[in-house]
């Protein structure tokens, strides 16, 4: 094989960037150059369909398999919307991984989009609907401000006595969450890729270039190294991130529909989310999901049991009643514990590792990461291989320098 050089890395990317962002390439050797994903959730497995489809010879390894219950992209199902109040670049990104999701419906031959649309509720119009709705107003985004008649009038089943005002955005949905990670997988390895249940730590390291990361059987040896390690990362790299990511604790809650109610399940509902909780209509009979907003504490993605407390199911159970009537005392029939893996400003964070020129971070997803995940897999697989991307999302993306 010829050997890949700067050169030959650094062209036009599939992100639509036409100069060089990039002052070091990887150090990949001699032929197809080899990278290893350690992670296999929504971004390291986007990762490493995107490197294999680049003709990169790519071994992706995970600890507990894809989609698996400990990882923040398990679970039944994740919300797709466009608002994101004024961080438009994310709104773009979305409109982007909506195309690229129903392509890769098609390809995987599941339905993994829902469409749905998305309710932001409030008390009253406010400054955050603003912002969003100026970057529906730019990006042409369908969008409609409601106020409480229209929402009495246009969901029945929902009570509005203390939210005065939405933003509704009917193009939003729900995505499958650890059907779509196996499906990514499942083309990964068609496709060549190499997929290995293995837990694998960094080193052995020479100077600024990782050698390998070993698991407690073996050795995986790659020009290039990407640790998508979600909640992880910061006990991977405890020294640079054990303070930059954050692991707060959230729950989720099934409520069963009562019989032969087809009212609060998909596609008769839409998402709705206000500031204290968010959730979507039934899907698969699973029950309508809320989930409590916000919350401190923190835990370990290894060996926190996944038990709810009774708190947040009962000011769970509260919010149903108020905001869906007829749902009052139906019970919870699931329910679904798991963490983030929050950066401090909430962006992702992609970037080299400061101390090795061929091993990449990617993580930092904040609660709003999977939904990107085919269009932040084809960043994280450009960096990777030392292509221009976008200067201003590689600044956002940043590990952020000094204390954190
Ligand atoms: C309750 C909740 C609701 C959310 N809602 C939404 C939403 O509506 N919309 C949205 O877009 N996003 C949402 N998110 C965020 C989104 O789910 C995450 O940002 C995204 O799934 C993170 O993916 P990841 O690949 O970074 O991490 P993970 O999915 O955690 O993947 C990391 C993988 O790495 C593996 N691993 C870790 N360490 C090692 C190691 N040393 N060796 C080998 N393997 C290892 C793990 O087993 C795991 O499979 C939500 C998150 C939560 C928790």
């Amino acid at each position: 094989m010829p050997r890949v050089d700067r050169r030959s890395f650094i062209t036009t990317t599939s992100l639509g960037v036409t100069s060089a962002s990039l002052t070091s390439v990887p150090a990949f050797g001699q032929g197809l150059p080899d990278v290893v994903v350690i992670g296999a959730g929504a971004f390291g497995a986007w990762t490493a369909l995107h490197l294999r489809e680049r003709g990169v010879k790519v071994t992706l390894l995970d600890a507990f398999g894809p989609g698996n219950s400990r990882a923040t992209s398990g679970g039944e199902t994740r919300q797709i919307r466009v608002g994101y109040g004024d961080r438009e670049m994310y709104s773009r990104w979305v409109l982007r991984a909506l195309d690229a999701w129903r392509t890769r419906e098609k390809e995987f031959e599941r339905q993994l989009l829902f469409p749905i649309g998305r309710l932001q509720l409030a008390s009253e119009w406010n400054a955050g609907m603003e912002a969003t709705k100026k970057v529906f107003d730019t990006l042409d985004v369908r969008h409609e401000r409601l106020n409480r008649d229209d929402l009495l009038r246009r969901f029945p089943a929902m009570s509005f006595d203390d939210a005065g005002a939405a933003l509704y955005e009917p193009g939003a949905g729900i995505i499958k969450a650890r059907e779509a990670i196996v499906a990514v997988t499942t083309s990964f390895g068609r496709k060549g890729g190499t997929l290995t249940i293995a837990r694998a730590f960094p080193g052995p390291v020479s100077g600024r270039r990782m050698e390998a990361v070993s698991s407690a059987a073996e050795r995986f040896s790659a020009a290039a190294f990407v640790f998508a390690c979600g909640p992880w990362l910061r006990k991977v790299f405890p020294n640079l991130l054990g303070t930059r990511i954050s692991t707060p604790r959230r729950e989720v809650f099934f409520f069963g529909t009562p019989p032969g109610d087809q009212r609060y399940s998909w596609p008769n509902l839409p998402n709705f989310s206000e500031p204290s909780f968010y959730g979507f209509p039934s899907l698969d009979q699973r029950g309508l999901k809320v989930s409590p907003v916000g919350g401190d504490d923190l835990m370990d993605p290894d060996t926190e049991e996944r038990l709810p407390s009774e708190a947040l199911a009962q000011r769970s159970r509260e919010y149903v009643a108020r905001r869906f009537p007829g749902m009052k005392g139906q019970p919870i029939v699931e329910s679904r514990v798991c963490q983030l893996e929050n950066t401090v400003d909430e962006h992702f964070l992609i970037d080299r590792h400061p101390d090795y020129d061929n091993v990449w971070i990617a993580g930092g997803g904040s609660g709003h990461g999977f939904k990107h995940g085919p269009v932040v897999g084809e960043y994280i697989a450009e960096r990777a291989m030392g292509r221009a991307v976008d200067p201003a999302f590689a600044r956002v993306f940043a590990l952020k320098r000094g204390p954190s």
